[in-house]
């Protein structure tokens, strides 16, 4: 908390009670915004009104400082006003990759300019933001990317492609993480840019998923210019900044993030719930069932109290940063956990039955499409296996022959 003048969380839970009802629309559990039709364009501005509701209201950025247009309030705030949140529609688009990722990172090395601007303008719903991190020969290996960014006078020229960018189409601006220095080894001749997305030279084409959702987007980068004051972090360290971000982004994905206000699912990938469609299906008295949805439950449970104690030891220094990578492991055992059960109790029906409401079996199929989605968002459980495996457990480091190596001497398959 950087707000010694702060109220109590009792105090501000009671505030947030009061205000809730008034100002923000109460959630239908019969028709969810999950499974309301509407545009996406549609869908995003509501999330930007309602973001602008919070502002109005007080309640938006409750963890993030003051001077940067947040609270400056402790994750004991946020998570009272999450419970209190619970039964309201809340802008839980912009909580991933926007604030827990975006604005977090920026928080932690971004110039003082770019703090000020760009957190403020995104605590007050003006702004959404995205990372461009990956790029089609692959994102596990993040510093071996490819696309260059090359200095003329006082701006850079970027130049390359990047995918699987969440929300991209609706942002404003994205964390582009690029390679200034090719004679330098892979980890060390990387720079983070802050990109306009409707800079000259850069385009954004959406990409539909085999479940039919089109929240990702691929970029190219034609000779896209952007100035000095886009650099974020130190030109050539990169890296650091990225290292920060996917810390911030397991955290997020973990459920670990001071920065995540309200919960629910995002409007494009509605979730299966087994427990409701157990009922729904008339299935939630058959032992089997009931033995599989105890063990699903406890793995939630195990899951969010492990998620606390290690956002608490990240948080006071007990545990390194790379712990995040524990709760994006967790993350995705439970969610594949949920998705795996829910077919189970479908059957045959998961395809064809009614939906897309929660407990409908209609869903079921579909939801189950995006199954992976949970091991390779945020960085695959592969790639968390070994970071905990290399860095806190301190086994061997994978073998990496290009490590010190100067990029332009390492063989590319992809160049
Ligand atoms: C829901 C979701 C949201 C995403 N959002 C974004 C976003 O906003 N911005 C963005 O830039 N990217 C985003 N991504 C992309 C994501 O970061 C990548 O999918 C991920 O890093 C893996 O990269 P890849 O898909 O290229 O797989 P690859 O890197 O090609 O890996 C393929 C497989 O090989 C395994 N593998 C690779 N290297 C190793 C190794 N050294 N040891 C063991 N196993 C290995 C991987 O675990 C994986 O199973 C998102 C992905 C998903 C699913």
């Amino acid at each position: 908390m950087n707000n010694p003048a702060a109220e109590s969380v009792a105090s501000f839970r009671a505030r947030a009670r009061a205000w809730l009802p008034d100002n923000m629309p109460r959630l239908d559990p019969a028709a969810p915004p999950s499974s309301r039709p509407g545009s996406d364009g549609e869908v995003w501005l509501r999330a930007r009104e309602l973001q602008q509701k919070l502002y109005a209201g007080g309640f938006a950025g409750i963890c993030f400082p003051r001077e940067y247009g947040g609270l400056g309030l402790s994750r004991t705030h946020q998570d009272a006003f999450t419970e209190e949140a619970a039964g309201y529609e809340m802008p839980v688009l912009l909580n991933i990759p926007t604030f827990s990722i975006c604005c977090a990172t920026l928080l932690d090395v971004g110039s003082e300019e770019q703090k000020r601007r760009h957190i403020g303008a995104a605590i007050r719903g003006e702004e959404v933001l995205a990372q461009f991190l990956s790029e089609p020969s692959g994102g596990s290996d993040l510093a071996g990317l490819l696309t260059r960014a090359e200095q003329d006078g006082d701006t850079w020229v970027i130049n390359g492609a990047k995918t699987w960018s969440t929300w991209a189409y609706a942002a404003d601006y994205g964390l582009c993480l690029a390679r200034t220095d090719s004679g330098k080894p892979k980890h060390r001749g990387l720079t983070m840019f802050l990109v306009p997305t409707r800079a000259p030279g850069l385009t954004i084409n959406r990409v539909r998923l085999v479940d039919g959702s089109t929240e990702f987007c691929e970029e190219f980068f034609d000779g896209v210019r952007v100035d000095a004051s886009a650099v974020v972090g130190e030109v050539d360290g990169g890296w650091a900044v990225a290292t920060r971000q996917l810390f911030h982004e397991r955290s997020a994905v973990g459920g670990g993030s001071p920065y995540v206000s309200g919960r629910g699912a995002t409007p494009s990938r509605p979730k299966a719930d087994p427990i409701a469609l157990a009922q729904a299906t008339g299935r939630a008295a058959e032992p089997e069932i009931r033995t599989l949805l105890g063990e699903m439950l406890a793995l939630t449970t195990v899951s969010r109290q492990m998620g606390s104690r290690i956002s608490a030891a990240i948080a006071g220094g007990q545990l390194p940063s790379h712990a995040a990578s524990m709760l994006r492991l967790l993350h995705a055992e439970r969610a594949q956990t949920e998705d795996d059960l829910a077919l189970r109790i479908a059957g045959a029906t998961a395809g064809i039955g009614p939906g897309p409401e929660p407990g409908r079996t209609g869903m079921v199929g579909i939801s189950y499409l995006g199954r992976q989605a949970a091991s390779l968002g945020g960085g695959s459980t592969e790639m968390s296996r070994n970071l905990i495996s290399e860095r806190m457990l301190g086994m061997p480091r994978e073998l990496a022959p290009d490590r010190d190596v100067p990029f332009n001497q390492v063989k590319q398959r992809h160049r």
